[in-house]
């Protein structure tokens, strides 16, 4: 789950994490309001971030700074106008503008190969860091944090003598161990700063002084521990999700888009990824990934016939059931049930086995359906009924 820059530096907040002070704004007036509070707090300038969930905000103009709150109300206006990859801007971050000194990257990630949470770090802030990954691997150092003692304080002096700074020393071993607490506090994904900055201020003596910060915040959580933080759904953006996605949860339905024409309902993780291979050995491509669970109901099934009709792309269907705790029959009915409710007509093939097959035989029979007694038979008459459905040179139908 992404969460926003906002609620990222919250969390980096509460580890003890050193980020400018910041608002959201959900209008260009509130922008102005807290581009006043900022200015009158002795901020030169401000900055006003578009909130949404993508990176190169900067680059895309939904990063802008103001001299002044009138300037501020107006680039409030203009960056809330505004969509950034095919996301419509709702809030801004409004804080006082830094004065940037150098930019780094820093960032905590889950190494799934190794196990462990690593630390990657490049001088080279700022930018986009897959950029530097490919043209100069030699510019990101990384490290591993110790899977018990977590990241030693000589791993992360090592990342800052890497990295050039060796004068902010402290603040990089704090950081660093920083970044790697919030990913265990949260069971995150990725805790990424960039920039990392070093900014100019002025001490309480008004003389000019050099500290590090975290300028931007980006972090993802790993949707399979949230049940261990409630909490944490709160952050959730409904606004940016998927639909599909937020009606998938609310159903209790598993449900990941892919680009194929073959809409797959399956029950069980393992069979629907066993089904999508058949699909694919068949000559088709998979239009999803669905895992209705075990024991579903008429309800969901036909809440997962909705989904599944949902993409466009969608060419025939594939119905995988094999019956333990969900009774055959049920989903005949859900099946049934949806066919008579569904938006666009597609041909759909059923195969379903184990508890109460017969019945949903009969059942599916009666009503017409198209069956097939094994996967793989069932797998060669829904690619078959995609192609017919699909005009010749491919892509989708209309
Ligand atoms: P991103 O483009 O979505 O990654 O958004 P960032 O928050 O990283 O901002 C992009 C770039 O805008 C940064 O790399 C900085 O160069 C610049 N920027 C962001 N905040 C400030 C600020 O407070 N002051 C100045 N001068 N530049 C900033
Ligand atoms: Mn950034």
């Amino acid at each position: 789950m992404k969460i926003q820059e906002a609620d990222a530096k919250s969390l980096l907040l509460a580890q003890g994490l050193p980020v400018p002070p910041y608002e959201v704004a959900r209008s260009a007036a509130e922008a102005r309001a807290a581009a006043e509070r900022f200015l009158a707090a002795g901020a030169d300038q401000v900055v006003l971030k578009a909130q949404v969930l993508v990176g190169g905000r900067g680059k895309a103009g939904g990063v802008k700074l103001a001299g002044t709150a009138d300037e501020a109300e107006q680039v409030a206006s203009a960056i809330l106008r505004m969509t950034i990859k095919g996301i419509t801007v709702r809030r801004l971050l409004v804080g006082p503008g830094a004065d940037i000194v150098r930019e780094f990257y820093l960032a905590a990630l889950v190494d799934r190969t190794a196990r462990r949470i690593l630390l990657m770090g490049s001088a080279e802030g700022g930018v986009e860091i897959e950029q530097v990954a490919a043209d100069r691997p030699e510019a990101i150092v990384s490290v591993h944090a110790h899977p018990q003692l977590g990241l030693l304080d000589w791993q992360a002096r090592r990342m800052a003598f890497a990295l050039g700074l060796g004068g902010h020393l402290r603040a990089v071993v704090a950081i660093a161990r920083g970044l790697v607490a919030t990913m265990l506090a949260y069971d995150a994904d990725l805790v990424e700063i960039n920039p990392l900055a070093i900014v100019r201020e002025r001490d309480a003596a008004g003389d000019p002084i050099e500290r590090l910060t975290c300028l931007d915040a980006k972090v993802t959580l790993d949707d399979s521990a949230l049940p261990r933080h409630p909490e944490q759904e709160g952050l959730r953006d409904l606004d940016e999700e998927d639909p599909t996605d937020v009606e998938a949860r609310a159903e209790g339905l598993t449900f990941i888009k892919l680009d194929g024409t073959i809409g797959c309902m399956v029950n069980g993780a393992g069979l629907a990824m066993t089904t999508m291979d058949l699909v694919k050995r068949a000559g088709g491509e998979p239009a999803n990934f669905l895992d209705i669970g075990g024991g579903a109901r008429a309800d969901k099934v036909e809440a997962a016939m909705r989904l599944i009709l949902a993409d466009p792309n969608v060419a025939a269907i594939l119905v995988n059931i094999f019956g333990g705790i969900t009774r055959g029959d049920e989903v005949a009915h859900g099946l049934i049930d949806a066919r008579a409710k569904q938006s666009r007509s597609v041909p759909m093939v059923v195969r379903i086995v184990g508890t109460n097959a017969e019945e949903a035989a009969t059942l599916l029979r009666e009503a017409r359906f198209e069956t097939a007694a094994t996967l793989d038979e069932a797998a060669a008459k829904a690619v078959a009924a995609a192609r017919a459905a699909t005009p010749a040179g491919g892509g989708a139908p209309a």
